[in-house]
């Protein structure tokens, strides 16, 4: 039986190629160049359309052991890029034109997968992965819309940053909710008067990034951008997301003048985010300006603040941890409308659910990529239910098990269990 793909991007690519290589048919369906989203320039397939780098290549980084991982998976977006790299330092920085070229022609040349450069309105009958990326066409986000419910398909990511815990200053802050002080969930930073004096100020004229003009974001109110809130003046913030008030540093004499609440993003503790800090400033200035914060001099991001378009589900509700919808598994999904973030978390998804679809296709068992690597860790971020579900980078905060202090045997143990998982999924 064929498998239909929506979509011929990082993530669809991926998917088509490991269905074909292990003997399954693939009918893949492109809108471009009929139709173009507002980002994609050429008619290639995989186009990056912003920066040409797929990140770190060092093992010791989340970003270069997903490569990794990917790679060992025979990935043939990973080993295109392999293939069309430039100069890029710690980076893996590829000539973007030959890379969407290459995996194009490789893609289209391939004897099992029929490119079909249409686009695709309603979601088609038989097995079916949905790859269309953050700008989904009008048409078939209605029939997703359909499908899985208005309130679970999500335009907009409003995402504040988010922190590895292990580098929180924890002598400069302090647990507590307003409700609950020994409660642990929420860690405080605290500013004194002339501390959020000077914050303010370089918030306030801290560098944006420009909003492309698809990006004309309709702020709503519950998620103003810290720096849209803060120039209604200079108290809003202490009535907003930096109000000091139930939140006392029994360490100290003096309440403090401003809070900002982190809240753990975990159960380890490996992760926190900061509670209300939407944000149009560009990575380097979250960086300097929110460095400011005495507790976070030192803070490691693991996830910047963003706001942008971005079509994605409400995955941890709708899909089971092959993919597929929980009520309708013929159906998957894969790349950023998953709520993963980034060409090579996108390209992992891809990946996952081509094995996925291809055992579903052929009446074979499939277990997910073990959850203490990066490709399985992606995947159960997405399929794990939570109140509030945002899209996500890879961070080493989300391996199961994750150990700081014992960095290099998790990079170790990641490959060798994803390697263990590569022979269980060829001998299945
Ligand atoms: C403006 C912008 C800048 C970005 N910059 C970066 C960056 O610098 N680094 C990074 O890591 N990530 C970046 N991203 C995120 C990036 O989109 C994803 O990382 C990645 O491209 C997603 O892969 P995907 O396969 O899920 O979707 P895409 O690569 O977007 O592929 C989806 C494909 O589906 C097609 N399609 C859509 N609807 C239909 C339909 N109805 N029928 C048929 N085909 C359809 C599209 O034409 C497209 O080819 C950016 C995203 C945007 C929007």
């Amino acid at each position: 039986m064929e498998i239909k793909i929506i979509g011929g991007g990082l993530a669809g690519a991926e998917a088509a190629y490991q269905i074909a290589r292990r003997g399954g048919d693939v009918i893949l369906y492109e809108m471009r160049p009929s139709v173009f989203t507002p980002a994609h320039k050429t008619s290639y397939l995989s186009e990056l359309v912003c920066s040409n780098s797929l990140k770190s290549t060092e093992f010791t980084n989340a970003h270069g052991l997903l490569k990794e991982e990917l790679r060992r998976l025979g990935s043939i977006i990973i080993r295109i890029a392999d293939e069309t790299s430039i100069p890029g330092g710690k980076a893996l920085v590829v000539d973007r034109e030959v890379f969407s070229r290459r995996i194009t022609d490789e893609i289209e040349s391939n004897p099992r997968i029929t490119v079909v450069r249409k686009e695709i309105g309603e979601i088609p009958e038989g097995i079916v992965i949905i790859a269309t990326g953050p700008l989904t066409s009008n048409d078939l986000t209605e029939g997703i819309k359909a499908r899985t419910g208005v309130h679970n398909l999500y335009f907009y990511d409003a995402i504040s940053p988010i922190i590895d815990g292990d580098s929180i200053d924890m002598d400069k802050a302090f647990f507590g909710s307003r409700y609950r002080k020994d409660a642990v969930d929420y860690l405080n930073c605290p500013l004194t008067e002339k501390e959020y004096d000077t914050f303010y100020e370089e918030l306030t004229h801290a560098g944006r990034v420009d909003l492309k003009d698809f990006e004309d974001v309709p702020y709503f109110e519950g998620c103003l951008p810290i720096e849209v809130m803060a120039e209604r003046g200079k108290k809003t913030l202490l009535y907003g997301p930096m109000k000091p008030v139930g939140l006392e540093d029994r360490r100290v004499a003096n309440s403090p003048c401003a809070v900002i609440q982190l809240r753990r993003e975990n159960e380890e503790g490996t992760m926190y985010n900061m509670v209300g800090f939407q944000t149009k400033l560009t990575y380097r200035e979250q960086e300097r300006v929110f460095g400011l914060v005495p507790a976070l001099r030192n803070a490691v991001f693991l996830r910047y603040g963003s706001i942008h378009r971005n079509t994605y589900i409400n995955a941890p509700k709708l899909l089971n941890e092959r993919l597929q919808l929980r009520d309708d598994e013929r159906v998957l999904f894969a790349g950023q409308i998953t709520g993963v973030e980034g060409y090579v978390e996108s390209t992992a998804s891809g990946l996952v659910a081509g094995l996925s679809a291809h055992a579903a296709a052929t009446g074979r068992a499939f277990s997910p990529p073990p959850e203490d690597t990066c490709t399985g860790s992606l995947v159960r971020y997405v399929t794990t239910e939570t109140d509030n579900f945002q899209p996500m980078n890879i961070n080493f905060g989300l391996l199961r098990g994750y150990n700081k202090r014992q960095k290099e045997k998790a990079v170790a143990h990641a490959l060798e269990s994803i390697e263990k998982w590569r022979e269980t999924v060829d001998s299945e």
